[in-house]
């Protein structure tokens, strides 16, 4: 597996996966035939977490190439990421709750064995064992080994959803506020309350084509308790005012800019913002920091090219502005953090049109949401 770090390998794993996964991409998605062999799935999410490729321009293609009906599921998946960012953003206090929890918790299992053993890939369990390594290796997990990982992490090894939400944040390339915390929440039982996933060795063979065996799992458990409520902000996701030539804020989620919905605007400068580890709650592993890094400088070069003002600055020198700035809305995370935490009131959003379009419609559950989807994609796409 190797992800390069540029706007060129987006497109063409893109192209790649169109022309040789996508028609089978239902029947095989959930097989997990090992990192060497990942021509089943698209492998795009460290790209799309990164706004290098957006969700829009993969449905186009993929629509150039095959039917609705075929490509059905591939659009349901693209869009659930979409889902659970706008439902993120309804309910922002799931993230803020979760990294206080997470900080508790982290105290609290320092120097506990069971949870030591399983982030060195040292447990009695060869497929976790193995996919910690692969993870640590290669940035990256099949969506059905970060399904069964949750599952044992919190089922049978017994440790907090929380902290393998943030192990999967050090490493993961595609790492995500949405997605991951809610991902991890799904598993536990605490997103839709009462149903967790469990886990199987049947289910593990079949999809890891019998890569495994005597897998000793804890196939019985209840889900996770939580009876927090969580009530919908309304935010309203409305854009600041525009004029030309104000300087532009790029966080790390938006970066390709030249196919952003502001890319006619005139901007006096444009500023891609880099977030280190040292404002960070999760602290990242160097190479997701530098993959993040990489692919910064790769749009710049870029931007560059076309004669646009741009460069990279550090996040904390967005303190030392008192101007009023435009920045691409960072969403509920990290870099959003850092700006409601130092106060920064000369800070004002823009919208992606398909997150004000698509978010009204993450009040409920996804399969409510799915119904929405040929609404988006008549406004969107075609
Ligand atoms: C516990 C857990 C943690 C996860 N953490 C993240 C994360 O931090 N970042 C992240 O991008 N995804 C996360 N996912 C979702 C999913 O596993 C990955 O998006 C997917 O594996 C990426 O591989 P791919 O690009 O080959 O996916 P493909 O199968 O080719 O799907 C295409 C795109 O659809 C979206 N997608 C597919 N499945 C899901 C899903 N279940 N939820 C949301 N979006 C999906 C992704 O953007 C993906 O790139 C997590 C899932 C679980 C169960």
């Amino acid at each position: 597996m190797h992800f390069e770090p540029s706007r060129e390998a987006a497109v063409s794993k893109l192209n790649y996966f169109i022309n040789n996964g996508l028609n089978n991409y239902s029947k095989l998605r959930n097989f997990d035939f090992g990192s060497e062999d990942r021509s089943n799935i698209s492998c795009l999410s460290p790209y799309i977490t990164h706004g290098i490729i957006s969700e829009i321009e993969i449905i186009k293609k993929s629509l150039n190439k095959y039917s609705f009906l075929i490509n059905e599921k591939f659009i349901q998946e693209v869009l659930w990421r979409e889902y659970w960012k706008g439902w993120l953003e309804l309910r922002p206090k799931v993230w803020s709750d979760f990294i206080i929890d997470l900080n508790n918790l982290k105290q609290e299992y320092n120097e506990n064995k069971n949870y030591i053993e399983a982030i060195e890939g040292k447990t009695n369990i060869e497929c976790f064992n193995t996919w910690i390594n692969e993870l640590k290796n290669d940035n990256y997990l099949h969506n059905h080994a970060r399904m069964w990982f949750a599952s044992i992490w919190i089922f049978t090894l017994g440790l907090p959803w929380q902290l393998g939400a943030e192990f999967f944040m050090k490493y993961l390339f595609d790492g995500d506020s949405a997605s991951n915390t809610l991902g991890w929440r799904w598993v536990a039982g605490v997103q839709t309350k009462g149903k967790n996933y469990v886990a199987s060795e049947w289910n593990i063979k079949k999809f890891t084509n019998n890569r495994f065996k005597n897998i000793k799992l804890n196939e019985n458990p209840i889900p996770v308790r939580d009876d927090r409520n969580y009530s919908i902000i309304n935010n309203g996701f409305v854009n600041a005012n525009l004029t030309n030539n104000q300087d532009l804020l790029i966080f790390e989620n938006n970066l390709f800019f030249e196919e952003s919905d502001f890319k006619d605007q005139s901007f006096k400068n444009i500023y891609f913002v880099f977030n280190g580890n040292e404002t960070r709650q999760i602290k990242l592993d160097e190479k997701v920091i530098n993959f993040k890094k990489s692919l910064i400088d790769n749009q710049i070069i870029n931007l560059k090219s076309k004669s646009l003002k741009c460069k990279m600055i550090n996040i904390h020198d967005i303190k030392n502005t008192k101007e009023s700035l435009l920045a691409l809305y960072p969403s509920v995370g990290e870099n959003l953090d850092y700006i409601n935490s130092s106060n920064l009131k000369n800070i004002s959003f823009l919208y992606r049109k398909i997150d004000q379009y698509s978010w009204k419609y993450c009040n409920k559950g996804f399969f409510n949401f799915k119904n929405y989807i040929p609404k988006i994609i008549k406004e969107f796409v075609n």
